[in-house]
């Protein structure tokens, strides 16, 4: 057995792994809230039948009823553990009539499949689950082992999901490393393919800023203290906030290398004057420089003759790994100093990152290279804005990145709808992802004599 065979056997599982993704779209584990219901269960099922068939056995772990997560296990020697993550969740649909193909329906068309969750994230479930069944089926000794990790409830936080997989069943997910969804998109420079890996994710934090007036009648002003007039100095300091600059994170370097270009430049230019090109970029780099801290909601009043006696104004706060609540509480209150204003502070999501480079990257690139057939790619790490699954599966000792690779095309690759109307995975995709997989499992856990 070579690497090209077992490439082959990828593409010749290609129709398999169509046709299991659209068997998942057609169960609606739709998300609708902090408390679901997921019905992930209900996705468990069919990946457990279908593992089952193949004589892996796998363990649906219930958070709580119906909130089902799947983990299997290819166990082999002592080598190296490497995890494949996914979750089975999927946002709602509110204009299911306006979608070209029912969003629930699996359908395949014009090279893609389509329904809600195709792109976000049932493909890449499809691909890591026959990724474990292809190794299986051709009986490849292991020097290390696969698992492979469906999660409930990734898209309200991971609560009945990953967290409590992690909380829970930690030695289920012990891992050397992993891969899971938030990078893999591909872009071209000139005509080199480049791949985005993604290395961390910011944190998110909510700060509410409260003033404190005394109302009054609107028509009596003098014998008030209208609150809105320090909220709005408030929010003046938080838009003029600036944040400290921090240029650790290797972007940086791989920016520098494969651009040829200063960073830094990209940082201060103005962005909506900026080469179409560029902005991609630009923003992945101004996201990995700072904090960000962006004033979303103002509250104030339910009358309009009556003065309040106090207003609000809330912000969404993007940290840096590294930076705490203790950090962005002593920024709100150097930044409020003066003001009749109080700040709280509320994590929703704690940041987290893998090192980049490791030796698991250069596989991660080496598997990539092999599965795509070229030998030049280039490669940017990233740090996502928003938050996966990730977050909980690093503490427990495992390098993660986020990393579901497209066809090395943009045009051809590119995933439509996530989150949105007709969403959308090209099989290009489901290729590229299967194909991958098994050259990392052929470079990590498959022994070789
Ligand atoms: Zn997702």
């Amino acid at each position: 057995m070579t690497l090209d065979d077992l490439l082959l056997a990828a593409d010749q599982a290609l129709d398999e792994t169509v046709e299991l993704l659209a068997d998942l779209i057609r169960v609606p584990s739709v998300n609708a809230g902090p408390d679901g219901p997921g019905h992930e269960t209900d996705v468990c099922q069919v990946l457990e039948r279908k593992l089952a068939r193949e004589g892996i056995s796998a363990r649906v772990l219930e958070s709580a009823p119906d909130r089902g997560n799947l983990i299997a296990t290819l166990t082999g020697g002592s080598g190296p553990k490497l995890l494949l993550m996914g979750h089975t969740d999927v946002v709602p649909v509110d204009d299911a009539d306006q979608w070209r193909y029912p969003p629930f329906s699996g359908t395949v068309a014009e090279a893609a499949i389509h329904g809600r969750g195709a792109a976000d994230c049932k493909g890449l479930i499809a691909a890591n689950v026959m990724a474990a069944i292809v190794l299986r089926r051709l009986g490849l000794p292991l020097a290390g082992s696969l698992t492979v990790a469906a999660g409930a409830d990734e898209e309200t936080g991971g609560r009945y999901g990953f967290r409590w997989l992690a909380d829970n069943h930690p030695d289920l997910l012990a891992a050397d490393y992993g891969l899971n969804e938030g990078g893999g998109s591909c872009f071209l420079l000139g005509d080199q393919v480049g791949y985005v890996i993604n290395t961390g994710e910011k944190g998110r934090l909510e700060a509410t800023v409260s003033v404190e007036g005394r109302g009054g009648h609107a028509a009596a002003p003098w014998a008030a203290d209208n609150p809105l007039s320090p909220l709005a100095v408030v929010i003046e300091r938080l838009l003029a906030y600036q944040p400290e600059m921090d240029l650790s994170h290797p972007v940086f370097d791989a920016a520098r290398e494969v651009l040829l270009q200063d960073p830094v430049g990209l940082l201060q230019a103005d962005y909506a004057s900026m080469d179409q090109g560029l902005k991609g970029l630009t923003s992945a780099l101004r996201g990995a420089s700072a904090m960000t801290v962006t004033p979303t909601m103002a509250r104030a009043g339910t009358k309009s003759n009556a003065i309040p006696p106090a207003a609000q104004v809330v912000s969404d706060v993007r940290t840096l790994p590294g930076q705490t609540q203790a950090y962005v509480e002593r920024v709100f209150s150097d930044t409020l100093a003066g003001l009749p204003a109080r700040a709280t502070v509320q994590t929703t999501a704690e940041p987290s990152a893998s090192p980049y480079p490791t030796p698991f990257s250069a596989l991660v690139e080496e598997a990539t290279a092999a599965a795509t057939g070229k030998s030049d790619l280039l490669w940017l790490p990233g740090i996502t804005s928003g938050f996966t699954d990730s977050r909980f599966v690093r503490p427990l000792g495992a390098t993660i990145y986020g990393f579901a690779p497209q066809a090395p095309d943009p045009e051809l690759g590119e995933s439509r709808g996530v989150h949105g109307r007709d969403e959308s995975l090209p099989i290009a995709n489901l290729q590229t992802m299967l194909r991958t997989l098994l050259a990392l499992a052929w470079k990590t856990i498959v022994a070789h004599p």
